[in-house]
C-alpha cells in the first residue's frame, strides 16, 4: 500500500499521453530487398553445436550471416556478440530495447554500446514470428532479461554452480581467446535470450518466462554488419518453463551455422560506421 495521499488533480495527471521515446522512423531503414537478395544463394560454410549447460564462441565475418537452430528439443541460447576486433564495442541489450522493443524479431538490429552505437547484427529471418504476443503478456527473443548467473543463485540459494550463462560465457571466451576467467568474465554482457518466452506479470509487473515455444527446426537469423565474435550458452534451464541455475531441468544442445552469400550480392552494401557524434560532452 503507498504510504502517501494520492493528490486531488491524480487522474489529470496520469492522463498524460504515452509517448514513444525515440523516433524509431529516424533509424536507418530495415531494406528488407537487400537481405533477402543476400541470403538468396547463400551457403553454409560451418557449423557449431553448443552442448547443454557450456557456452561456444563462433565468429562471422561481416556480410555473412549466422543462424541459432533448435536442434533436438526446445532450449533458450543466451547470446553475446562483439567486434571482433575490439572487444569494448559489444551487444548493448539496453539501448536495443529502448529502440526496438523488450523483445525482437526480423527487421530489428542489435546495437553497441557507445561510443560506437552502430547495428552489430540484423535478424533476418525468425521462425518463431508467428508467436507475437501471448495473454499472459509473453514474448520471444527477450532483451529485458541479463542472464543467469552464480552470485544471484549464490544470493538466492546459498550454493555454488558453475554453468548459468554468465560462467558459460566466460569459460567459452577464455577458452578461445586464452584469457584467465577473471578477464574473460569482465567482457560478459547482457544477452539477446534467444528463444526465450518472457514479460512482466500483470499484477506486480515482475519478469517471469514461460516454457519456450521453441521446436527441433526452428532458427533466428542474423546478418553480421561488422566483424563479430559471438559467444552462445544452452542455458541450464532448457525451456526455461520450471527453474534454471540448477541442474533438475531437460536440456538440448543448440545449433550455430554460418553462411556466406552469394559473390557479388552485397556490392553495394557498406557496413555501418560509429557513432558521428564528437565525443566532447561539453568539456
Ligand atoms: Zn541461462
Amino acid at each position: 500500500m503507498p504510504e502517501n495521499n494520492t493528490p486531488i488533480d491524480a487522474a489529470q495527471r496520469r492522463a498524460a499521453p504515452a509517448l514513444v521515446c525515440y523516433s524509431v522512423d529516424q533509424l536507418p531503414a530495415f531494406d528488407m530487398s537487400l537481405y533477402e537478395n543476400a541470403r538468396m544463394g547463400m551457403q553454409k560454410v560451418s557449423e557449431l553445436r553448443v552442448a547443454p549447460r557450456d557456452g561456444e564462441t563462433f565468429e562471422v565475418p561481416a556480410g555473412h550471416f549466422f543462424r541459432i537452430v533448435s536442434i533436438e528439443g526446445p532450449q533458450v541460447g543466451d547470446l553475446n556478440l562483439w567486434n571482433a576486433a575490439d572487444f569494448s564495442e559489444r551487444f548493448f541489450s539496453g539501448k536495443t530495447r529502448q529502440l526496438h522493443a523488450t523483445h525482437v524479431s526480423t527487421g530489428d538490429r542489435l546495437w553497441s554500446t557507445m561510443p560506437g552505437l552502430r547495428p552489430l547484427a540484423t535478424i533476418t529471418h525468425d521462425t518463431l514470428d508467428w508467436y507475437g504476443r501471448d495473454e499472459d503478456g509473453g514474448g520471444i527473443h527477450d532483451v529485458i532479461g541479463t542472464r543467469c548467473d552464480p552470485y544471484t543463485n549464490f544470493m538466492l540459494k546459498g550454493l555454488d554452480y558453475n554453468n548459468c550463462c554468465h560462467s558459460n560465457l566466460t569459460r567459452a571466451l577464455a577458452s578461445a581467446k586464452d584469457m584467465v576467467p577473471e578477464e574473460a568474465e569482465m567482457h560478459i554482457h547482457d544477452v539477446l535470450n534467444v528463444f526465450m518466452c518472457t514479460g512482466f506479470t500483470r499484477d506486480t509487473h515482475q519478469y517471469f518466462m514461460k516454457a519456450s515455444p521453441v521446436r527441433p527446426g526452428d532458427f533466428i537469423e542474423f546478418f553480421a554488419e561488422i566483424d563479430l565474435l559471438g559467444a552462445l550458452s544452452a542455458c541450464p534451464g532448457g525451456d526455461c518453463g520450471s527453474s534454471h541455475s540448477d541442474n533438475s531441468t531437460q536440456c538440448y544442445p543448440l545449433l550455430v551455422e554460418i553462411f556466406k552469400p552469394q559473390d557479388g550480392a552485397l556490392n553495394d552494401w557498406q557496413p555501418p560506421t560509429r557513432s558521428g557524434y564528437s565525443g566532447h560532452h561539453g568539456i
